[in-house]
Formats: C-alpha cells, sequence, structure tokens
C-alpha cells in the first residue's frame, strides 16, 4: 500500500498499548494474554478494517494484526484507539512479517489470514510475496497441526503462484473459490481493497490450505 509518510506515525505507534513493541516477548503467551483459545494473525492489515471488525465479530477469540508500513499501521491503530468498546481481545505488531517465526511459539497459531497481498509482479521479487516459499515455512512452524491459512486476491497471478508454492510445500488446499463474493459470506469480513474489487466488477480469488487433511 503506498501512502504519504505520517509525520505522526512513529510516536503515536510507540504510545499506543495495543501495539506490541517486542513480539518476541509474547511467544508462547498470545493466547494467554488474549484470554482466548482460538488465535488469528492478520498478516498485512492495511488499514485494519478487517482485523477490527473481524474481532468484534469473534470476541472470543484473539486478533494479532501485523504491518510493516508505519504510517499505514498507524491508521489501523487509530481506528482500534476511536472503538467505543476496544476489543481485549486484539494485539497488533508493527513490523515486518519476514520476522514472524521469532514472535510465536511452534503450533501457537490457528489461523492466519492473508487478505490482498502485494502481488509484486516482477519475477525478481516474488521472494517478497506473503505466500512464498519461505514464508509458508515459517507459517508450518507457528502454525498448529489442524491450522490453516485463509487468502483472498483479486491478482490471478498471485493467485496461480500461491496454488503452486503451497502445493510444493506440501499443504492440502481445503478450499477454493475463483468468485467468493458470488455468494454472500456474512462470516467474512470484506476488506478495504475488496471493496475496491468489487465496485469495479472484479471476482474475489480466495483458498484456505491446511497443513494436514
Ligand atoms: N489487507 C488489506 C486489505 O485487504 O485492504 C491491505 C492490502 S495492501 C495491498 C497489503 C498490505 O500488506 C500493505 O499495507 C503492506 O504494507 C502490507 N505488507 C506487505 N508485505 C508485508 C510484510 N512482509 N509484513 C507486514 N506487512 C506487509
Amino acid at each position: 500500500m503506498r501512502m504519504r509518510k505520517l509525520p505522526w506515525a512513529e510516536e503515536f505507534l510507540a504510545e499506543a498499548e495495543v501495539v506490541v513493541k517486542k513480539p518476541q516477548d509474547n511467544a508462547g503467551k498470545w493466547k494467554q494474554l488474549l484470554a482466548c483459545e482460538t488465535l488469528h494473525v492478520e498478516v498485512g492489515t492495511g488499514k485494519g478494517d478487517y482485523w477490527i471488525q473481524m474481532a468484534q465479530q469473534y470476541a472470543d477469540e484473539g486478533w494479532i494484526g501485523i504491518e510493516k508500513n508505519s504510517s499505514v499501521a498507524a491508521l489501523a491503530v487509530r481506528k482500534y484507539t476511536k472503538l467505543e468498546n476496544p476489543g481485549k481481545n486484539m494485539l497488533y505488531i508493527q513490523n515486518d512479517a519476514e520476522s514472524i517465526q521469532s514472535w510465536f511459539a511452534e503450533g501457537e497459531v490457528d489461523v492466519l489470514h492473508l487478505n490482498f497481498s502485494d502481488p509484486w509482479p516482477k519475477k525478481r521479487a516474488h521472494k517478497k510475496r506473503l505466500s512464498n516459499r519461505k514464508f509458508i515455512e515459517q507459517y508450518a512452524h507457528i502454525l498448529n497441526e489442524n491450522g490453516e491459512i485463509q487468502m483472498k486476491t483479486d491478482n490471478s497471478s498471485l493467485f496461480e503462484y500461491s496454488l503452486l508454492e503451497f502445493q510444493n510445500a506440501g499443504w492440502f488446499l481445503w478450499d477454493v473459490s475463483v468468485d467468493f463474493r458470488r455468494c454472500e459470506h456474512a462470516e467474512d469480513v470484506i476488506t478495504e481493497y475488496e471493496h475496491r474489487f468489487m465496485e469495479k466488477g472484479q471476482p474475489i480469488y480466495r483458498a484456505v490450505w491446511k497443513k494436514k487433511m
């Protein structure tokens, strides 16, 4: 997500309680901290609508948002702080998910969400894709045995690439749709990017992978 740098972002994030400054210190303790049995992690929250609304919809489950861009993260966290009843089931990490494995204990996460991840179309940049094998190896470590990854995208090339990356890493394709919003899915919040693509009439691709059948 490209946006101008917000001069107040860094200081705001440093002071916001919901932002975890040293996530590695919480490895193995997230469920206790959020008083939950099911832990969700969204990588690349953008401005935070999905993280916030899903946490409200599933208030007895834990929701951690991750975003590397400090200005975008600050907008997400500001939205959270303006809520009338900000959930105690939410925490935020403003950092690059390239270190995600060090922030969670083995098998600690139940569901990982990738919504409209940057497509990085040039081949030499494919390693930055959040469904690149280097990320998948880390996800495999932090997800529990029955854990799953839910991905949505508008980008057919990224979708095809992701299907192959997960297949080659030995994951099971649990669910797949090339037009997810053809039917109503009240269980899943529409993200900022998703709204834009739906308005243009573009189909939304979605896949769910599990580590085992
Ligand atoms: N998920 C939101 C949505 O659907 O509206 C935002 C989509 S936006 C295209 C992708 C977001 O992922 C950007 O804000 C970007 O900064 C973030 N992102 C990309 N790579 C990341 C990484 N390695 N770690 C954390 N965030 C990342």
